[in-house]
């Protein structure tokens, strides 16, 4: 069985995050970047089916920019058997699209039986790419998934939505998104850091898979305007002189909000 996790590299949440009002995308050099902590609870879905099954290969696949490396060789210390990082200046404000592109293109050379990705990222947040991936490689998807199982030939799991609680399964090859629900990963412990070194880390260009970013701006999305949310005004304080009920309804009166 080979599965393949797809982890993303985000700026820190606990940490100060912002958007370059220039290029639109977020500013790396201000913040921290880490694993996407979704794409860790994917990696541990496969690292634990992994350990129960002898025979299995599970590799991390990132497109990120080059200094994510380091995040990349955390996906091997962690227990992944290999890694590729697709990391091409040139791919720097790719959409939805051209990512899923890319990622699909070296999943199709690579092949697999089963790819695990996180549902959202905490930073573009789109929650699109699994989709688009079984999309452009034509096999099934699984989305959203609060628990799962993994069979020889089949994947299944359970999701879950407000008012039901739905069981569904697809066959192999496929593509998977998991949800916060999935158990916390592991650390990465001292001889799992020294067996990374020693793992193959593959660094592949936008050309290496035969993606064409000549022209981003021909069929992609593109950012043409961001601004900063202005600052909050001031609120309306009212003081209770006995008539605090009567001022709070018009108010919401006048606002329209009743
Ligand atoms: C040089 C360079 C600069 C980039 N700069 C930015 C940036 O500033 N902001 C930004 O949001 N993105 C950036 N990207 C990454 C890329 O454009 C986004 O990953 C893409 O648009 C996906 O959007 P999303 O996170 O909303 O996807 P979602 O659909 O929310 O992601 C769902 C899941 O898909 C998987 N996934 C998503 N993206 C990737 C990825 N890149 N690699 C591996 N798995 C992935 C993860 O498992 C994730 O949990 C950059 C990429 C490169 C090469």
């Amino acid at each position: 069985m080979k599965i393949v996790v797809l982890l993303k590299e985000v700026p820190d949440t606990y940490g100060d995050r912002t958007l370059s009002l220039e290029t639109g995308l977020a500013e790396r050099s201000t913040s921290e970047n880490v694993l996407d902590e979704i794409g860790e609870r994917a990696l541990e879905v496969a690292l634990a089916y992994a350990d129960a099954n002898e025979g299995t290969e599970v590799t991390a696949l990132s497109m990120a920019p080059e200094g994510a490396t380091t995040s990349v060789r955390k996906a091997l210390a962690m227990g992944a058997a290999s890694a590729v990082h697709i990391a091409d200046e040139a791919l720097a404000g790719a959409d939805l699209g051209l990512t899923a592109e890319a990622l699909a293109a070296e999943l199709r050379a690579a092949g697999f039986d089963l790819v695990i990705t996180g549902n959202q990222s905490t930073d573009g947040s789109a929650g699109m790419l699994p989709v688009m991936l079984s999309e452009m490689l034509e096999v099934p998807a699984l989305t959203n998934l609060s628990a799962v199982t993994i069979a020889a030939d089949s994947v299944s799991g359970t999701r879950a939505s407000d008012d039901a609680t739905m069981q569904a399964s697809v066959t192999l090859p496929a593509v998977i998104s998991i949800t916060e629900a999935l158990p916390d990963a592991r650390f990465p412990n001292f001889k799992g850091i020294m067996a990374a070194k020693k793992k193959p880390l593959e660094v592949k260009s936008a050309g290496d898979l035969g993606i064409n970013v000549d022209d981003m701006t021909a069929s992609r999305g593109i950012m043409i305007q961001i601004a900063e949310r202005p600052a909050r005004a001031a609120g309306v304080k009212i003081t209770d002189e006995g008539d605090a009920a009567q001022q709070l309804a018009a108010f919401l009166a006048e606002n329209r909000l009743v």
